[in-house]
């Protein structure tokens, strides 16, 4: 079976290797040769090159979400066609939760130039988020204070669409990962914590305390969304243990790559099994596991021998271009005992960051 893959990132280099065993062919559609995914495909494609790719594959998958207008439209006869358009604004996305009785925050929709306007309606603090093309944090501003808006309109055009979100005042950030197949057959890995930073990801581990309420979202989305593969789902979790759906996510998701050190089968195989009609695999996991993040790091700014020797670890490295925050790498650890993981969780942090961190 040929499968496509749009993105050519780490998240389809990991669905790529991780598949090989099935002996399918990958072919990647992006915009770097170079990159993690293209450079281990069977055939890297430009964007321009679209038709030739769309020729060549039986399925498509993607690794993010940010499709170029002209390739989404030729999306509409693979699967999750109508997850990937809601997410194509945090608006469509918050608006269609809401409406199907999910918690939400509250929100807003405000153009640039009406914010000073729409600001009013809520208290503050509130996060201002940039409607399109929002990941890892980018394009969103956090508000305790009136004047920061124009630091806004600063950098953005007055009629740039943009979403007010009340700001939540969290216990903890949580996400769930499920997968569905073609008849609706749903199974969900366990629930993870994640600690962000700066609005991305840091590090994560499952399995945390479980939450009734969040499972049956997750269960209920995946038939919602009608999704064939995987919906990584992020909360927050309020002072009174109950949950906010943050944001959801139709693709392989980083506070999943644990899965594929620590669970019998890895979100990115699901995944493939999901599109290509073969049995969902266990979501269950073998052992305790976490993940650490590499960002904004080249390997010479730590030492990838001190952290091997810490047992039970893992280490991806994805080849890429060193950029401030960029996701560069994750180590995936595991451990019988999740107080044991937690510490070990912490070593891996100031092993790449050489720095102390509070206790994990
Ligand atoms: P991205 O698409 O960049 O992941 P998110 O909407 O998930 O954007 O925001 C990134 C992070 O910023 C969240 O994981 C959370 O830590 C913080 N955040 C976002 N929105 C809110 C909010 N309304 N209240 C509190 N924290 C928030
Ligand atoms: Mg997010």
């Amino acid at each position: 079976m040929n499968i496509g893959i749009i993105g050519d990132g780490q998240l389809g280099w990991m669905t790529i290797f991780e598949n090989r065993k099935l002996n399918y062919k990958f072919f990647v559609l992006g915009n770097n040769p170079e990159a993690p995914a293209s450079r281990i495909s069977d055939r890297f494609f430009r964007y321009e090159d679209y038709k030739q790719f769309f020729e060549t594959v039986d399925t498509v998958v993607v690794e993010f979400e940010h499709i170029p207008d002209f390739i989404f439209e030729l999306l509409e006869r693979y699967p999750n066609f109508n997850a990937l358009k809601l997410k194509r604004s945090r608006i469509e996305e918050k608006t269609f939760l809401k409406s199907k009785g999910y918690p939400v925050v509250n929100f807003c929709y405000s153009y640039g130039y009406q914010l000073k306007e729409k600001i009013k309606d809520f208290a503050l603090p509130v996060i201002i988020k940039a409607e399109k093309l929002g990941y890892d944090g980018k394009g969103q501003y956090f508000i305790e204070d009136l004047s920061q808006i124009q630091n806004i309109l600063d950098n953005h055009s007055l009629e740039e669409g943009f979403i007010i979100e009340e700001f939540i005042n969290f216990k903890h950030e949580v996400s769930v990962i499920g997968v569905r197949d073609f008849d609706g057959n749903k199974r969900l890995y366990p629930i993870s914590f994640n600690y962000h930073e700066d609005g991305i990801l840091l590090y994560n581990y499952a399995p945390f305390v479980d939450n009734k309420s969040v499972s049956q979202i997750v269960y209920s989305l995946l038939d919602d969304l009608e999704i064939v593969g995987v919906l990584a789902v992020e909360f927050f979790i309020k002072q009174d243990d109950t949950p906010i759906i943050n944001e959801f996510a139709p693709r392989p998701h980083n506070t999943g790559h644990y899965t594929m050190d620590g669970s019998y089968t890895s979100q990115f195989e699901n995944l493939i099994r999901a599109v290509s009609r073969l049995p969902l695999g266990s979501t269950e996991s073998k052992l305790p596991t976490g993940m650490v993040n590499i960002l904004g790091k080249s390997l010479e700014d730590f030492n990838v021998n001190e952290i091997l020797k810490i047992e039970g670890t893992q280490f991806y490295w994805y080849g890429k271009e060193k950029k401030s925050r960029r996701k560069m790498g994750h180590v995936n650890i595991v451990d019988t005992d999740v107080s044991n993981l937690r510490r070990k969780i912490q070593s891996v942090l100031e092993c790449v960051y050489s720095k102390n961190f509070s206790k994990v």
